[in-house]
């Protein structure tokens, strides 16, 4: 089987390691035979929703985020948008999940209108929240990562986040949520990079990916080798904010 991963502005939206997430996509996939290609989607270049399976975007300071928002309302945005109706796997850190909601005001400057995927919106806060996160998603599982981001994100009713802050601040430092799953979409603050600690998410975008290419009877097989990821997420679990 073979899936194909779009990494979205990889020059540009690329802080606090979060390529992580695509070498993580990228050997969970390989260590059940499942070949996938990543590709760079930068400025200019069109997003095919019926080449893509995954799609990905990183975080950035409010300069990068500015410098790609015109060609992300531009060429981008009908087939990010086609991508996201048609089930295609999306996650978005940080500044990457700011531009999936409906908008970010930085700072500094106007308005960065999103791609409303998510029905949420950020503005630039007074404080800058930097430090070890910890959620319970709703099944009750755990996610660690660390955040560092001005922005606060208020998400629409009936928006689920990805889980509930334990440690750290989230999206806005007082609602006690973190990030946003919308069907196959998710966001979230959380650098580190997210999946190589957080395996079972990680498998659940694999998963979500396989069967909407390959049909709902696809499994992905148990990793025996998941020993060091749930070793760094246990340790992850028990750092301070
Ligand atoms: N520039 C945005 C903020 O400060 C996003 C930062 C990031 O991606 N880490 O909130």
């Amino acid at each position: 089987m073979k899936l194909t991963l779009g990494h979205l502005y990889p020059d540009h939206l690329n802080i606090y390691g979060d390529r992580g997430n695509i070498l993580a996509l990228y050997q969970r996939a390989a260590w059940r035979g499942i070949e996938m290609t990543v590709k760079g989607l930068g400025p200019g270049d069109p997003v095919d929703p019926d080449e893509v399976d995954i799609l990905f975007i990183g975080g950035g300071q409010d300069t990068q985020q500015v410098k790609i928002c015109a060609d992300l309302q531009g060429v981008k945005q009908k087939g990010i948008v086609e991508s996201a109706a048609s089930g295609v796997v999306m996650l978005g850190i940080c500044g990457g999940y700011q531009l999936m909601g409906h908008y970010y005001k930085p700072h500094d400057g106007d308005k960065l209108p999103g791609l409303s995927l998510i029905d949420a919106y950020t503005v630039a806060g007074s404080k800058r929240f930097i430090g070890n996160v910890s959620i319970r998603r709703p099944d009750g599982s755990t996610v660690v990562g660390f955040e560092n981001h001005s922005g606060l994100t208020y998400l629409g009713e009936g928006v689920a986040p990805l889980g509930h802050v334990l440690t750290g601040y989230g999206n806005n430092g007082s609602d006690g949520m973190e990030g946003a799953v919308v069907g196959n979409l998710y966001g979230t603050y959380l650098h580190g990079s997210l999946l190589p600690k957080n395996p079972a998410l990680a498998d659940e975008m694999l998963l979500k990916a396989i069967q909407r290419r390959y049909g709902t009877h696809i499994a992905l097989a148990e990793l025996p080798e998941d020993t060091l990821e749930i070793k760094a997420h246990q340790k992850a679990l028990a750092f301070k904010a």
